[in-house]
């Protein structure tokens, strides 16, 4: 035995790491990243601000001016408070780490899988109430699964990933309503969605929406946010580290962020290329499209797997899921812009021939 196997908490050795797939030289398609990068004629004097920033100094502790930019960008009312994470994956940890002993965590299946990962870091039980066949949410199995395990927090990803739809409103309301549960509504494919909970907040104190730059342009900086009362906000923030958002990081949302008609421009172009690749790859009759509120689109198909590798050869890379999953039909798909759309509907094509 070594060392860290003895020393090693037992439950941790049973947690397989998050996988990231290789993907040197493949058109990625994998990630929900926007293909949009910094535009060209905004480069230097990006690098000119960045130039200003003190690395030898820690990053500002207040981040008021970075929380200014992320208030404009999303319309973030006054009377609401945010607390910034590195990435929302850190907001999940750090709602997790609220909980008490022997907490239960509970959201959806299938769902994004960061929700029970950190359930199991911290420690915590974990419950994923099946979706039903549509995706959508199953009220009544959800309230009894609320009424018998009580759960303390509930994760709601509005869009949901891996599936792309926006869950029904009015369950989701009624969800809140119901429970005594802290209940995150996870909106990080915000910018791709028709509705919002935002101003919900107002109206249940037991509500606060998590969002992230990472999907519409910006996953390098690894900037979420969450947003709820300022009560609320402010007894959570005594868990976030000091200093969790780099200097860099700061430096650059603040810059990039400023230009809101170009993200909400490229938003809209994401959107539009949704449309037409449902259309697309609805005409092949092998697959089933699913609806989707987000940038990606899940496909079903019984070969799956076989046209995920092919389009690996092909030098594309999509999201597959394991032979064992649930999903294991599925492939997902993000949305890029129209040139590299085109690439991905023409293998996809060809392997059926
Ligand atoms: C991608 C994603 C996140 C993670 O976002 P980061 O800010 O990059 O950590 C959170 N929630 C959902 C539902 C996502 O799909």
């Amino acid at each position: 035995m070594t060392f860290i196997d003895q020393w090693l908490r037992p439950d941790i050795k049973n947690i397989s790491a998050y996988h990231v797939p290789k993907s040197k030289n493949l058109l990625k398609l994998d990630a929900m990243e926007s293909p949009f990068g910094i535009p060209q004629d905004q480069k230097d004097e990006f690098l000119k601000y960045i130039d200003q920033s003190e690395i030898n100094r820690y990053p500002d502790a207040e981040l008021t001016q970075l929380k200014d930019t992320l208030r404009a960008l999303m319309d973030i009312p006054e009377e609401f408070e945010v607390l910034l994470g590195n990435g929302s994956d850190e907001l999940i940890q750090l709602l997790a780490l609220a909980c008490n002993k022997d907490d239960l965590i509970m959201s959806f299946e299938p769902s994004f899988v960061m929700y029970e990962m950190v359930s199991k870091y911290a420690h915590l039980n974990y419950c994923g109430v099946k979706l039903d066949s549509n995706f959508d949410i199953n009220l009544s199995k959800t309230l009894q699964t609320i009424n018998t395990k009580k759960p303390k927090l509930i994760f709601i990803a509005y869009p949901n990933n891996p599936t792309g739809n926006a869950f029904d409103y009015d369950s989701i309301i009624e969800i809140i309503r119901t429970t005594d549960a802290l209940v995150v509504l996870d909106e990080a494919y915000y910018a791709y969605s028709d509705k919002s909970f935002l101003s919900e907040i107002l109206n249940y104190s037991n509500l606060v929406v998590l969002r992230t730059i990472s999907k519409i342009g910006f996953a390098g900086l690894r900037l979420g946010l969450l947003i709820g009362s300022k009560e609320t906000i402010i007894q959570l923030n005594k868990l976030r580290l000091p200093y969790n958002i780099n200097t860099l990081t700061q430096a650059s949302a603040n810059f990039l962020l400023q230009d809101r008609q170009q993200i909400l421009k490229n938003a809209q172009l994401l959107i539009e290329e949704r449309q037409r690749l449902f259309d697309e790859l609805s005409m092949i009759s092998q697959l089933k499209v699913f609806p989707s509120q987000a940038n990606f689109l899940l496909v079903q198909s019984e070969e799956a797997q076989s046209l995920h590798s092919s389009l690996i050869k092909n030098g594309i890379l999509v999201k597959g899921f394991a032979a064992k999953s649930d999903l294991t039909r599925f492939i997902r798909i993000t949305i890029s812009e129209p040139n590299e759309n085109n690439t991905l509907i023409a293998a996809i094509k060809d392997f059926y021939g």
